[in-house]
């Protein structure tokens, strides 16, 4: 079947950035499984997959918008080290849990650390970045009811509960 929405998708990919970077990957056996059209995954790569069929290997590439959204640097801002655990020692490259304005939870990741205090990023760590996809589709499937229901793939490469 043609992938569209309420499917299940399971793909095998290699995840790279413009320098060529390895960032994420998953195999035939630890694929990766979503539900098509539950922004399970990135807006583009839906986009992309729309309409294909198990067995198809593609090269895709996808830009900031269409991903992870591009870097906001009103999101970096710099904290005063008495803010964070005396205890721990902060780095770059660390992420915290922290609450936004409205109470919900983010992650945060040390950018930087020096006598102003500590630099964070909320930005996401892929913000900004064009992905770029070497994928298969592994397999193609209508999604149960429970699966709709909650908005995950359940079984190989998705939840066991
Ligand atoms: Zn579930």
């Amino acid at each position: 079947m043609r992938i569209a929405d309420d499917c299940v998708v399971i793909l095998a990919y290699t995840l790279r950035n413009d320098a060529g970077e390895v960032l994420d990957s998953a195999t035939a056996d630890q694929p990766f499984a979503y539900v098509q059209g539950k922004h399970g995954v990135i807006p583009g790569l839906e986009q992309q997959l729309a309409g294909q069929e198990a067995g198809q290997q593609m090269e895709v590439t996808i830009a900031p918008a269409d991903a992870y959204g591009e870097h906001n640097a009103t999101r970096v801002q710099v904290v005063p080290r008495d803010r964070f655990p005396a205890e721990v020692e902060i780095e770059a490259g660390m992420q915290f849990h922290a609450s936004d304005e409205h109470g919900g939870r983010m992650t945060v990741q040390v950018a930087s650390v020096d006598e102003d205090g500590v630099t964070v990023d909320a930005n996401h760590p892929l913000a900004g970045q064009t992905l770029h996809f070497t994928l298969e589709v592994l397999d193609v499937r209508a999604a149960t009811a429970e699966e709709l229901a909650h908005g995950h793939v359940h079984g190989v490469g998705g939840h066991h509960h």
